[in-house]
Order: structure tokens, then C-alpha cells, then sequence
């Protein structure tokens, strides 16, 4: 039951209850003077009888015996109390009072009925009497003679009865009433809320997130208005809430296809928004709205360039390295928006990752400086030597031709040296013209081994090729020619007099396997991995001596991905090393 209901059923039972008490009063006292007025009319012309019955006796105390007597005959004859009394108030007969006691019964002249009789008057008056314990209406009348008082007395407890029984239905019909009267209440107050509760219903479904839930349509009184405003309402917020989410969506969408990282952060340095792009950058996987931004991103360069924006007009843009072990440099934009006004509300900063640019900066940087490494030293001999030639007097015929010979050396090194810086950057820069095309790997091994069997055998190194059945690759025969060409030189370079070389061509599932292996000085496993850096010579000197150039390797490996291959090594120092050649297999379809 609801507190309305309550209230509503308190006051209903509590007029009920004032009506019937107010009623109840009015009826009782009504009823109670009608009886009384009845009982008074009746006892007076009983008294008129008995004050016929005593007519012609003086009322005198010497009478006393012949009153008493007449009192109690009377008494029968008017039932009820019947008293004489003297004009000076003593009692000379009473049908309630032995004669032999009549002495000494008080003068009755202050009695307020005799009062009146003897003022020549009908007196009447109620009260409880003494002698009979009971409530009793008395009433007097003056003697017709002119002297004493007749007096009647009858009891009226009857009267308090009828009062009492009328009190008793009253109480009933009370009692009924309340009952109704809360039935009642309980029932119109039920049926008047029912369209109020089911408002507030409607209207805390809608408040806890409801928006579907909507209100029947009631007439048109001022509930009905309630309604349809509510339901309006509730549509129209449904409608902002479902542009404001699709609008966020499309923001998310649109921050989410960005290939920077964006971070938005309230002025307290809480995040507001992220996209998918700078949880990939910072792995973040929760949800972090809310967060302390130190929290989300661990980086408290992130956080310091953040404060610096919000405490200034301009943008803030700084290089950061993540110090995470994947080290991604970011160049970061940050400024506060709305930018200018002083009503601040949070900064947005833009990631641009920028890792590869650094690394390709690093590596061009890397590339010029050992380029002109590589290239000073045969340009200084060559110009050193051209020198001392231009002064032929100082040298002797030996010396000239030794002096030439080396020009000639650095000249064909200096060459070597542009020529695969050229091929290099060829390669690199997809300059190359041919399409891959079927290539028997095995057929091509075995040609080349061929050209070059002499030459390395020449050097006291055997050669051997395993090259059993066709292996066709989906390969740039230019390409793979130069790639064993390049693992065979190298072969021969790094394995000493007596050693020996093995070539193999296999298929394997769909990779075709060229593999180059030497019972040569090998490689440490420390410098396995960087061989294939241009430039990267274990033992310059010896690679020099051999007029390697350091980007043999690297060509090879830019080839072999090129064709979408993999290179690896396998190498034990003093044992010799293998080089594996995996090239895609050409489809049987393909021709
Ligand atoms: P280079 O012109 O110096 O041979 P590469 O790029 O071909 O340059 O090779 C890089 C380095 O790798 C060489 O300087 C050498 O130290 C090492 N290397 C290459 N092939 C072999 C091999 N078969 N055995 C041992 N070391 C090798």
C-alpha cells in the first residue's frame, strides 16, 4: 500500500468516524431530552392524582400516620415514589420511608423541585438519590390548597438504557461505516493511482534505460497529457541517444581506420577517448575510459608532452621512443581543445608512428658513411699511385710497373664496388624488369658449376653438384644465376686449398632447395645473422684480399626475397657453411 493510499483511507475513516460521532451525540441527546420530557409530562399528572387523592388533608405533621398512608397507596396508584411534604419542607409521608422513620428525614425545603412547588410552581429536577442509589427524576407540584408539596419520584435508569442501546447501535453502524468507508477508500484510491503508478513505472524504466518502454494511450484528460508527454519524452531521448551513439560510432570508426594513434584526455589527464591504432601501439587491451593517462599509456614523456599542451595555446609535437622492448618512435602532435578558448577541456594528441622512417634514416645514414668508406681507400690508392707516375723520374721500370698493377687492382675493385651498389639499389628500388617465369634450378646449377669447374678447380678445391632430377622454380633465371653465382664466389673465397664445395638442387613439397656448401672456414654464430648487411665483412681483410666488396650477401638475399624465396645459414667455425636457396616451386599449370 502506498503512502497516498494511506493518507487517502486515514481521512476518509476519520471523517467517518466524526460524522458518526457528532451524529451519534446529537441523536443521543435528542433522545434522551424526548424521553425525559415524556417521563416528566407522565409523572406530572401522576402528581396531579395523588395531589387529588390527598385533596382536603392538611398537610401537617400531625397528620403524619393518615399522609403516609395516603403516600404509600398512592405510590401503587402512580408507580412511583410518592413524598408530601410540609410548606416548610418536612416530610409528612413517603412511600419509599417507614412511617416511624419519617422523623427523621431531613427537611426537604432546599430540594430544588420543592423549591419551586413551594414557589407555587412545577419543579423538576434529576439526580441520584441517596435513599435509592439510583439515578431519579423527581418532580413537584404546589398543593391545590395552597399548602405543602406532592412529589413524585420514578427511576430513570430506563432512560439510560434506550441511551445506551442507541449508543450501541450507533457504535455498530460505526464500526460498518469505518469498515466500508476503508473498502472504499482502499478501492478508489487503488483505481485513481493505478494510471499514476503505472506512470512512474514507465517513467523509471525510461530513467534506468528503458527507452522502448512506453505508456498506454489514455483519453484526453490531464493524465492522458501526462502520458503522451512522457512518451513523447521517452522517443525523443531514444532518438538523441540513437544519433549521439551513432555519431559516436562514426567518430570511433573513423579514428579507429586512421593509421595514427589518437588519444583524447580530459583536463585532469583522464582518458576520454582512444583508437584502436594507439592500443596497438601501447597494447592496451581493456577498456580504459577514465583512467589516469600515465596508467594507460606508461610512458611518462607521453604524459609530460600531455601537460605541456594543456598549459599552453600552441601545439606541442615531440619525438618519442616507446621504452618498451619493440622500441617504435612516434613523432607525437598534442593540443588542447578547444584550442585558444579559455574554457579548456581536454587535449588531444595524434601518434605518427615513425619507426621505419628512423630505421630507413639510420640505414641510408649507415649506407653513405660505409659507401665512402669503401670507396675512399681504392681512390686514394689509385690517386696516391697516379701521383708518384706523374714524377717518373723518381721510379725505376719495376716500380712504375708495380705501381700500375695496383692502380689497375683498385680500378677493377672501385668498379666491383659500383657495380653492385648499382645492382644493389636495382633491386632495392624493384628496378627489375624481368617477370618471374618457370626456371629448371637444377638444369641452371648444373651450367654453372659447369662454366666455373675449372676455375675452382684450378684454385685446388673440388666441386660437386647433386643436381639428380629437374627442379622448376617460380623464379627470375637472372636472378637465380646471380645468386649461385654469388654463394659459389663466396664459397670459393672462404675455403682454403684442398677444401670442398657442394651444390644440390632438390624439390621440396613446393619450395625448390639450392643449397651451396663449403668445408670452409666457417662463421660464428654471432655474425651469422648480420652477413647479410651490405657491407658486413667478418674479416674485412681477407674479403678485400678475395676483392669482396661486403654486398654479395645482401644482393643475394634482396634477390632471393625478391622472387618470394628465404635465404639461411648453417655454419660452424673451422667446419664450413651451407647456404640454403628456398625458391617458390612453379605450378604444373604455369607455363
Ligand atoms: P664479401 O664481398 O666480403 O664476400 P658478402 O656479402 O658476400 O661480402 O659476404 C659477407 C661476409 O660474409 C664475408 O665478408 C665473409 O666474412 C662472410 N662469408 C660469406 N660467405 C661465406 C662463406 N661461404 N664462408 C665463410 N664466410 C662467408
Amino acid at each position: 500500500m502506498t503512502r497516498s493510499q494511506l493518507v487517502l483511507m486515514s481521512v476518509i475513516t476519520a471523517l467517518v468516524v466524526l460524522v458518526v460521532a457528532v451524529s451519534g451525540s446529537l441523536a443521543e441527546h435528542s433522545l434522551r431530552e424526548r424521553e425525559m420530557a415524556k417521563f416528566t409530562r407522565s409523572l406530572e399528572r401522576r402528581a396531579m392524582l395523588v395531589r387529588e387523592l390527598t385533596s382536603g388533608l392538611p398537610f401537617d405533621v400531625a397528620q403524619r400516620d393518615a399522609l403516609d398512608a395516603i403516600a404509600d397507596r398512592a405510590q401503587r396508584a402512580a408507580a412511583a415514589r410518592v413524598t408530601l411534604i410540609t410548606s416548610s419542607g418536612a416530610v409528612v409521608g413517603d412511600s419509599d420511608v417507614p412511617l416511624g422513620k419519617l422523623s427523621e428525614v431531613e427537611s426537604h425545603a432546599d430540594r430544588p423541585e420543592v423549591r419551586a412547588a413551594l414557589e407555587g410552581r412545577v419543579g423538576s429536577s434529576t439526580r441520584r438519590s441517596d435513599t435509592v442509589g439510583r439515578p431519579l427524576l423527581y418532580l413537584a407540584i404546589p398543593d391545590a390548597l395552597g399548602v405543602g408539596v406532592v412529589r413524585l419520584a420514578v427511576d430513570v435508569s430506563d432512560i439510560d438504557g434506550a441511551v445506551a442501546e442507541l449508543r450501541h447501535s450507533l457504535i455498530v453502524a460505526g464500526a460498518i461505516g469505518i469498515a466500508a468507508a476503508i473498502a472504499v477508500s482502499f478501492g478508489l484510491s487503488w483505481l485513481t493511482l493505478r494510471p499514476l503508478r503505472e506512470m512512474r513505472r514507465a517513467a523509471d524504466s525510461i530513467a534506468g534505460g528503458d527507452l522502448g518502454s512506453r505508456l498506454t494511450a489514455r483519453g484526453i484528460d490531464e493524465l492522458g497529457g501526462i502520458s503522451t508527454a512522457i512518451n513523447q519524452m521517452a522517443e525523443q531521448i531514444r532518438e538523441r541517444i540513437e544519433e549521439t551513439t551513432s555519431e559516436k560510432d562514426q567518430l570511433q570508426a573513423v579514428l579507429n581506420g586512421m593509421v595514427e594513434g589518437v588519444l583524447v584526455v580530459d583536463i585532469a589527464g583522464r582518458v576520454l577517448l582512444l583508437n584502436d591504432r594507439l592500443r596497438e601501439f601501447y597494447q592496451i587491451p581493456n577498456e580504459v575510459f577514465g583512467c589516469p593517462v600515465l596508467e594507460v599509456v606508461r610512458d611518462a614523456e607521453v604524459d609530460a608532452l600531455l601537460g605541456e599542451a594543456a598549459a599552453t595555446d600552441h601545439a606541442v609535437s615531440r619525438k618519442i621512443t616507446t621504452i618498451r622492448a619493440d622500441r617504435r618512435t612516434f613523432r607525437v602532435h598534442a593540443v588542447r581543445f578547444p584550442a585558444g578558448s579559455g574554457s579548456r577541456t581536454g587535449t588531444v594528441a595524434v601518434f605518427h608512428d615513425i619507426t621505419e622512417v628512423a630505421r630507413l634514416e639510420a640505414v641510408r645514414r649507415d649506407f653513405v658513411s660505409n659507401a665512402s668508406h669503401e670507396l675512399r681507400t681504392p681512390v686514394a690508392v689509385i690517386r696516391g699511385y697516379a701521383e708518384t707516375l706523374l714524377d717518373p723520374a723518381e721510379l725505376g721500370a719495376d716500380d712504375r710497373q708495380s705501381a700500375l698493377e695496383t692502380i689497375h687492382r683498385h680500378a677493377i675493385r672501385l668498379s666491383n664496388l659500383v657495380a653492385d651498389l648499382l645492382d644493389l639499389s636495382a633491386i632495392e628500388g624493384r628496378e627489375v624488369d624481368s617477370e618471374p617465369s618457370r626456371v629448371d634450378v637444377a638444369e641452371l646449377a648444373a651450367r654453372l658449376v659447369g662454366d666455373s669447374k675449372q676455375r675452382i678447380e684450378e684454385q685446388g678445391l673440388e666441386l660437386e653438384l647433386a643436381a639428380p632430377a629437374p627442379a622448376w622454380a617460380w623464379a627470375r633465371r637472372q636472378a637465380v644465376e646471380q645468386t649461385l653465382s654469388n654463394l659459389l664466389d663466396n664459397a670459393c673465397s672462404y675455403t682454403d686449398a684442398g677444401g670442398r664445395i657442394r651444390v644440390s638442387v632438390a624439390a621440396e613439397g613446393d619450395a625448390v632447395m639450392l643449397q651451396v656448401a663449403d668445408s670452409g672456414i666457417g662463421i660464428s654464430p654471432e655474425d651469422q645473422h648480420r652477413i647479410f648487411e651490405r657491407f658486413y665483412r667478418v674479416d674485412a681483410s681477407r674479403s678485400r684480399a678475395v676483392g669482396g666488396t661486403g654486398l654479395g650477401l645482401s644482393i643475394v638475399k634482396h634477390l632471393v626475397h625478391s622472387m618470394g624465396g628465404r635465404i639461411d645459414v648453417e655454419s660452424q667455425l673451422g667446419r664450413g657453411s651451407t647456404f640454403s636457396v628456398r625458391l617458390p616451386a612453379a605450378p604444373s599449370d604455369r607455363g
